[in-house]
């Protein structure tokens, strides 16, 4: 816990939740849940969310409107981090991505009749969504070449394309697609969100994708997805045509912060594995692993990265909260790719303090090992967030880059 940020709500929750992650969720970590179909592990998952709700904690993230504990983004920030100490615990408290993001954009944006219809079974946890923006044929690190098409016809869409990467589709309820409305129109203003019911004819999941030779199912699976004459009500646009740039820029802002609190809750728990292990590994010739000068490196190492990239994420949280996500868009890139650096150094430090031992499905940390590494892609690459944060420093230099030139 950072006290830094720790308010009355913080010391409040992040205990009750620990102890319930400890008691109720830790125990479920084993080799079968760790490999085997996510759809398993939800059957006992769906009992523990009751449990949540009885103890009061269902719904952390929402406003008190709509049922939650209002908490702050940055409040939010540190129950992400001790959720992602285990693998489940998003899942268990329905704060899951995508539909965490699904939840808070159709909240804000969308009418009151998409949130009577999807919004408020998302929020109960009876049902579950994707967010469907890249496509196999396309750079997804610039989504503006987009091969999606969603045609108007009469009082209806009519959407056309191929997907993939679109996590969380297999027994998903809907699907919100990103999808070019207005060809036309300037780059950043040719897409648009829409909702697609799963079960709507042409909707199709071609296949749950491998991954590091784990396809999964149900929440945990990133599915290829085809659309053919998908038809929807034009009333399932959400916010307008052609903001479907500016709504995904949206999500992104607080959707980052839940991923940096979730990576260093990971790196935290590796971290704790990786100290156990090295104070209690005896080498045999009458010394511990830990006495070895490489590995205490390696600890103190972890430790001052973890902490660094707790108080920049909490400070980014911070002032999103004050100021808002485009007045620290700087921030947002910075902890992007350094947190997700710090997670995976962390994780291959604790493999390699455990040796053979770091690669069995025993442990958790070759789930994180391969589950992970997607952290420096997904949500903008590295690349990317590193080039717009150096851009940005170099324009107060007075560099113009070609771009700007044109
Ligand atoms: C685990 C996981 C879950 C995902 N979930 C979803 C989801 O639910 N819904 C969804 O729509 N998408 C999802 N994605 C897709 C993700 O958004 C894209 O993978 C991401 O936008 C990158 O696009 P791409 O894969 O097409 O890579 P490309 O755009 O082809 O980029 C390839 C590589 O090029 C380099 N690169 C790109 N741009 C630059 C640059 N400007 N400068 C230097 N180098 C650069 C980077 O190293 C990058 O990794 C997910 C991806 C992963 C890995």
């Amino acid at each position: 816990m950072e006290e830094l940020f720790a308010t009355d709500k913080t010391r409040d929750l992040l205990p009750r939740i620990t102890s319930f992650l400890v008691k109720e969720i830790y125990p479920l970590e084993n080799a079968d849940s760790l490999t085997g179909k996510f759809s398993k592990v939800a059957e006992i998952l769906d009992q523990k969310r009751g449990l949540v709700k009885k103890l009061g904690l269902w719904g952390l993230q929402h406003t008190k409107e709509e049922g939650g504990h209002g908490l702050t983004l940055c409040e939010f920030g540190q129950v992400s981090e001790v959720l992602a100490t285990t693998p489940f615990g998003h899942y268990t408290f329905n704060c899951q991505a995508p539909d965490i993001g699904n939840m808070e954009l159709i909240g804000k944006y969308a009418s009151q009749a998409i949130k009577d219809e999807y919004l408020h079974p998302l929020i109960e946890g009876k049902i579950r969504s994707c967010f469907s923006m890249t496509e196999p044929d396309y750079a997804g690190s610039n989504p503006v070449n987009m091969g999606t098409t969603a045609v108007r016809e009469g009082d209806e869409y009519v959407i056309n394309g191929r997907k993939w990467f679109t996590s969380s589709a297999d027994g998903a309820a809907f699907a919100v697609v990103m999808a070019v409305t207005n060809p036309g129109a300037a780059p950043h203003k040719r897409a648009s969100q829409i909702i697609v019911p799963t079960n709507t004819k042409g909707f199709k999941i071609e296949r749950n994708i491998s991954i590091m030779g784990d396809s999964s199912d149900h929440w945990a699976s990133h599915a290829e997805v085809t659309y053919t004459d998908v038809r929807v009500p034009l009333s399932n646009l959400i916010a307008a045509e052609g903001m479907g740039f500016i709504l995904a820029q949206e999500r992104l802002g607080p959707g980052r912060i839940h991923h940096c609190m979730r990576w260093i809750g990971i790196a935290e728990r590796c971290f704790d594995l990786m100290c156990k292990r090295a104070a209690t590994r005896d080498m045999g010739d009458g010394t511990m692993l830990g006495e070895k000068q490489i590995v205490q490196f390696w600890i103190a190492e972890s430790r001052a990265e973890i902490d660094a990239a707790r108080l920049m994420v909490l400070r980014t949280a911070d002032n999103i909260d004050k100021f808002g996500a485009s007045a620290v868009r700087n921030q947002i890139s910075e902890i992007k790719f350094f947190s997700a650096k710090i997670m995976l150094d962390v994780i291959d430090r604790a493999i390699q303090v455990h040796g053979a031992y770091g690669i069995t499905d025993d442990l958790l940390l070759s789930f994180w090992y391969r589950h992970e590494r997607g952290a420096r892609i997904y949500d903008g690459a590295d690349e990317v967030h590193k080039s717009a944060l150096a851009r940005s420093i170099l324009a107060g230099y007075g560099l113009e880059t070609k771009k700007k030139r044109g």
